[in-house]
């Protein structure tokens, strides 16, 4: 089934990104973040391009994993949440996966497992995010019986931030401290940074950065573009013109009716829509790109298509003429600030079929 919206991937810009994350990162070594389809992006091209230019590569669970596997990656992988059963814990053995262990009951199932070929694993702290982690205070017992167990090969220490996209929080130097007080009196490598961290909190950096967003070339922080951090845009959404109208001022436009035009308004209808990912929530004003030219979306976004003001375009338009919904002209952040979401959620919305 051919819809009419496109998604271009930009695999230079992809490695251009990668010296970016380098340049934040000192020596660091890198774990791409390629859950949730590589953010909408096609896991297997962005891990296929990448599994020789990092250090590892990260998925959510095993089962994303195991596609990687089957699919001929033999990278490092990390598995975000762990296993959730012994199945899978039995899978991580036999695809040579590393889990992150962030609850005691995984810890025990693992320390307790045969020896016949150890696991490098992760072991995740909760240090102010209360999502997923061990308390610091189990941090010494957990990680010793891991490390004493012979199922296990190297443990690593690691945590996340909740906040780090907005650089004016307290809690990021305090999850800094909290962790750096349960970890520095042992011996393990340690991982902290997510692309926010990475870009703006270097006592972050550790020995392993886990760059998700900033990899794809969009910025985590609502209030700085991409271009800032001279991030290039790995995905560019395009659509094309299906209709040109002449609408009169006092007319209104789509579903609701809830735009009036206020003078005789050029209105492009443009094949894309919520159906394909495009976010229903995009207001009035959102911008799009025709013949390279900023225009601004009116009008409710429909299930296949929204509707242009083209009024002041230089030069006419015509059907068939491709539109950018986001890309190299356009920061994705503009979007999802228009329709009151983050550019992960758009990212991961369209390339759900990648
Ligand atoms: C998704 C994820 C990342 C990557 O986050 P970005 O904000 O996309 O850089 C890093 N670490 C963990 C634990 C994650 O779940």
């Amino acid at each position: 089934m051919q819809r009419s919206a496109r998604i271009k991937i930009d695999l230079d810009a992809l490695t251009h990104n990668l010296s970016v994350v380098r340049q934040y990162s000192n020596k660091a070594k890198i774990i791409a973040v390629i859950k949730a389809n590589a953010y909408g992006h096609g896991m297997l091209a962005i891990a296929k391009h990448l599994e020789n230019k990092v250090d590892a590569l990260a998925v959510a669970c095993v089962s994303e994993a195991l596609h990687l596997r089957n699919s001929g990656i033999d990278s490092v992988i990390v598995v975000l949440q762990g296993f959730h059963d012994q199945q899978q814990l039995d899978q991580c053995f036999d695809l040579n996966l590393e889990p992150v262990c962030h609850q005691a009951w995984q810890v025990d199932l693992l320390s307790q497992q045969g020896a016949n070929k150890p696991l490098n694993c992760w072991l995740k702290v909760d240090s102010g995010m209360h999502r997923l982690g061990i308390h610091t205070s189990d941090v010494v017992t957990l990680s010793q019986k891991l490390s004493d167990s012979s199922a296990v090969n190297n443990v690593r220490l690691m945590t996340h931030f909740a906040c780090a996209d907005d650089t004016d929080s307290l809690l990021n130097q305090t999850q800094l401290d909290t962790f750096n007080e349960c970890q520095e009196n042992l011996e393990f490598e340690i991982s902290m940074a997510n692309s926010a961290a990475i870009l703006s909190i270097p006592e972050s950096i550790g020995d392993w950065v886990r760059p998700g967003l900033m990899l794809y070339g969009a910025s985590p922080f609502s209030e700085k573009a991409a271009s800032a951090f001279a991030l290039k845009p790995v995905m560019a959404l395009t659509s094309h013109i299906i209709a040109i109208n002449s609408l009169s001022a006092g007319e209104s436009i789509g579903y609701g009716s809830c735009w009036t035009c206020t003078r005789d308004t050029q209105i492009a209808v443009v094949a894309i829509g919520y159906g394909d990912g495009y976010p229903r929530h995009a207001e009035s004003g959102t911008p799009v790109i025709i013949k390279g030219q900023r225009c601004h979306l009116v009008g409710r976004v429909s299930m296949d298509m929204i509707t242009v003001d083209i009024t002041d375009l230089d030069g006419s338009a015509e059907i068939g003429d491709e539109v950018v919904l986001w890309g190299e002209q356009l920061d994705i952040s503009e979007i999802s600030s228009c329709s009151t979401t983050i550019a992960y959620e758009l990212l991961c919305n369209v390339g759900k079929d990648q």
